[in-house]
């Protein structure tokens, strides 16, 4: 259960407290697309998610997208937002999050995973002793699968609830 559990909940990624990361010796995010960044159906990227974005590398963070999709839409993205890539994932599994470590030259101390799903993006995190931070899902549409996960992550979350 304990892999399960992350260490921050927020409700969404522009709630984030950049100064608990980065006192906290965070440099790096490896971060999530699909209902962390944008909603599973769009492709557009919203001003304030630019305006993140900008912010980010203005505190001196380092962003590497990991996301299990592989579609142009992720290298599109990617792009637009001046974040590096690590694409077809299969999080929860290791390899892409250790990749992301290697493009960013960081150890997994200095490297938070920012994501909505426990089951992929805080377990994996958990499982490399990085930083976790959950943020809630911007839409309610997903992978049917994803949405069945939805109701477990409703158990091991209990009464928490997101900083806004
Ligand atoms: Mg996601």
């Amino acid at each position: 259960m304990a892999f399960l559990k992350p260490d921050l909940y927020y409700s969404s990624v522009r709630a984030i407290d950049l100064e608990t990361l980065a006192r906290a010796g965070v440099r790096v995010l490896l971060l999530d697309l699909d209902n962390t960044v944008l909603p599973r159906d769009s492709n557009v990227v919203p001003d304030e998610m630019r305006a993140w974005a900008a912010g980010l590398r203005e505190r001196g963070f380092s962003v590497c997208l990991v996301s299990n999709n592989w579609h142009e839409r992720v290298r599109d993205i990617a792009a637009e937002l001046g974040f590096d890539l690590v694409d077809h994932a299969i999080k929860p599994l290791p390899f892409a999050f250790l990749r992301a470590l290697r493009l960013e030259k960081a150890t997994a101390k200095e490297a938070a995973v920012v994501g909505d799903q426990l089951f992929t993006d805080i377990l994996g995190g958990n499982m490399l002793g990085m930083r976790t931070v959950l943020v809630a899902p911007l839409s309610q549409t997903d992978l049917p699968h994803t949405l069945l996960l939805r109701r477990l992550e409703a158990l091991v979350l209990g009464e928490r609830v997101p900083t806004s």
